[in-house]
């Protein structure tokens, strides 16, 4: 066994040694390729985690600059890092923290135009904007390319979070279950306000989806949306269903 091997099983073992991963678990995990759409407070722990976790590749996208507002809750960033490109930071980091995995930067905006070239190569789409427009276009064009997309969004001391596999026909989409967009003021943090902890469990939540997704965990979150408030602690688990005029007809 060379070296680099031996670091591979060392810095995966403790998770490796779970009987629903173990070394082949880990092999999937290694070649997956998971792209992020935002990183701010849901980016930062969903790259965070997927990073240490070794997912092979992570593309991320944001054209934003790191602001003192941001720091109460967006985990990969310090004081110091206050007007860098929010991406170009994340890449220093992560490949600090593994630099077994492949990070790919987009410092600009997804949109109707580059968003195919953007995900065609990713297994794995994760929404973590702060925008109903990018989630319904990810969820559009997630149902064109067949991509699995978790959505994440996150108000006050409320999070919400639905995983879909547009690999399964029967599996229903974000419009079936708000069939109107809805308006962007609620996820508005700067007036809504939003606490790191909420930010936190809500993206780590999604980064668990993610895992359970690549090993092909058996209770993935499907035609359900995850509610957590996280003042009164309660989580909810909501069936919705399919519907069948839908764009994921
Ligand atoms: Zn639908």
């Amino acid at each position: 066994m060379n070296r680099v091997d031996k670091n591979y099983l060392e810095r995966y073992s403790r998770q490796i040694v779970l009987k629903n991963i173990g070394l082949s678990g880990q092999k999937k995990i290694s070649i997956s390729k998971v792209f992020i759409i935002g990183a701010g407070g849901l980016g930062c722990p969903i790259a965070d985690l997927l990073c240490r976790a070794g997912v092979g590749e992570i593309g991320i996208i944001d054209n934003d600059k790191i602001s003192l507002s941001n720091i109460n809750r967006q985990t990969l960033f310090n004081t110091t890092d206050i007007n860098k490109f929010k991406v170009e930071v994340l890449k220093k980091k992560l490949k600090k923290i593994n630099p077994l995995v492949k990070i790919n930067i987009f410092k600009k905006k997804i949109n109707e135009k580059n968003i195919n070239q953007l995900i065609s190569k990713y297994h794995i789409i994760v929404d973590a904007s702060d925008n109903f427009n990018t989630k319904f276009l990810l969820n559009e064009r997630s149902i064109k390319l067949r991509k699995k997309l978790i959505v994440g969004a996150i108000s006050k001391f409320d999070g919400h979070i639905f995983v879909f596999n547009f690999n399964n026909k029967k599996n229903g989409c974000l419009k079936c279950f708000y069939q109107e967009k809805p308006s962007d003021e609620i996820l508005n943090c700067d007036q809504e306000g939003i606490l790191g902890t909420t930010a936190s469990v809500i993206g780590s939540l999604q980064a668990n989806e993610i895992l359970k997704l690549i090993i092909g965990s058996k209770n993935i979150l499907e035609n359900s949306i995850l509610i957590l408030n996280i003042i009164n602690l309660k989580m909810r688990i909501i069936k919705f269903k399919k519907i069948k005029k839908c764009i994921c007809a």
